[in-house]
């Protein structure tokens, strides 16, 4: 048997039939696949970060989970929203108030600028160019367009699962050059709204964060002096991350809040007047989701067990190893009517899909398990249904609740 990730401590202390906010998993699952996502969970979070980090504006990262039903429960616990499209601008404007948006991601089309600038969105510009398509689109609209200037910060955040910064990329403005063009934007008559530099991805290393959270204050302090203009808003980034695999340890987010206060109250800028944002995704809400999908048949082959069942990668990529990962470890999943039960066979978890890419999990152990049962699989609630490619193979798409 190969090894599986832990379960979310709301999930890992159950034993016996699933339950999601106190509702059997076999009442959510009538039709499957679904995904469902428990708000309290959620709402645990951030009330966890809102203790730790006092002072420190929290921001909701949608792309981890832009589903409108979820958004409608975050938005009013978070202070802003981070939106990565027009499609994005669009549904965070129908929970939020503009100026608690800001429209992050290279690439953005005039369409998406103009929206922003009409709506009062803030837009972080990813290059000198954006930023002149931006200013001149404002001009053209009467509106003096609210820029953020993103920055490739010369530091990369040890450890983490997707490293942004100290390389070449496509995302932000080079340090070096992030000074002029923040002249350049207060002399275009915008209103300059700060700096966002966001340095990485999925790191559980506390003293990693810690590292680059200071490194990035002090950027942010050198860039203030060079360009001569205060930022209102210093957006750290985020990058806390949650144990997906074995041996995962979770991030002692405790530990990054004490530092992180402690060097926000050292710093010039917060005592002329500068706030600060952390932006988070799959840790406020990728522990909230479960994925539940049915078995359909159960089969040997050469030895090995196979549970094939109603959903997988098409629903589930990040689960089957082929999201942003290099070598495939098991996600936890459970037998939903026996959690904890005594695994008593190896089996291999696999989905529908025509391809030897969709496995869920890969030699776990289970209790005996039949078609007709349930699988779980945790860690659903971020990078999902919609990081997915429902529309590969032609199955229906997986359904999506919010429960709590
Ligand atoms: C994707 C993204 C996030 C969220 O990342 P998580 O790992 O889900 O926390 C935050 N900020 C930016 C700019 C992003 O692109």
């Amino acid at each position: 048997m190969k090894p599986m990730g832990p379960l979310p401590p709301e999930f890992a202390g159950q034993s016996g039939p699933l339950t999601i906010a106190g509702v059997a998993a076999t009442d959510w699952a009538a039709d499957t696949p679904v995904f469902v996502y428990d708000a309290a969970i959620v709402a645990a979070r951030v009330a966890r970060f809102r203790a730790a980090f006092a002072g420190i504006d929290l921001h909701y990262a949608i792309k981890a989970n832009p589903l409108p039903a979820l958004l409608e429960r975050v938005a009013p616990l978070v202070d802003g929203l981070d939106v990565a499209s027009g499609g994005e601008l669009e549904l965070a404007l129908a929970v939020k108030p503009a100026t608690a948006i800001s429209f992050a991601g290279p690439g953005k089309r005039d369409g998406e600028l103009i929206g922003a600038i009409r709506a009062g969105a803030t837009l972080n510009v990813e290059s000198e160019g954006e930023a002149e398509r931006a200013l001149r689109l404002g001009d053209e609209l009467g509106v003096a367009p609210r820029l953020a200037v993103r920055v490739n910060p010369d530091v990369e955040l040890r450890g983490s699962g997707m490293k942004m910064g100290g390389r070449p990329s496509p995302f932000g403005v080079d340090a070096v050059r992030a000074a002029a063009l923040v002249r350049r934007i207060v002399a275009g008559g915008a209103d300059w709204r700060g700096f966002h530099i966001y340095a990485g991805s999925q790191a559980l290393d506390a003293g990693a964060i810690i590292d680059t959270q200071a490194a990035t204050l002090a950027l942010a302090e050198r860039l203030a002096d060079e360009a001569g203009h205060r930022p209102p808003l210093v957006n750290l980034g985020g990058g806390f991350g949650i144990p997906y695999f074995a041996g995962d340890v979770p991030l002692d987010i405790e530990r990054v809040g004490t530092a992180l206060t402690a060097a926000v109250a050292d710093s010039a800028l917060t005592a002329a007047g500068t706030g600060y944002a952390i932006e988070l995704g799959r840790w406020l809400v990728g522990e909230a989701g479960v994925y539940l999908t049915r078995i359909v048949d159960r089969k040997e082959s050469q030895g090995e067990t196979f549970l094939v069942t109603d959903g997988g990668l098409n629903h589930q990529l990040a689960a089957s190893g082929n999201f942003g990962t290099v070598v495939r470890r098991n996600y936890p999943l459970a037998l939903a009517r026996d959690v904890g039960g005594t695994p008593i066979e190896a089996v291999s978890v696999v989905g529908p899909l025509c391809t030897p890419l969709d496995r869920l999990g890969d030699r776990i152990g289970l209790p005996h398990a039949d078609p007709g049962d349930l699988i779980a699989v945790f860690l659903a609630g971020a990078y999902g249904a919609t990081a997915s490619p429902a529309g590969f193979l032609g199955h229906p798409p997986a359904r999506e609740v919010v429960a709590g």
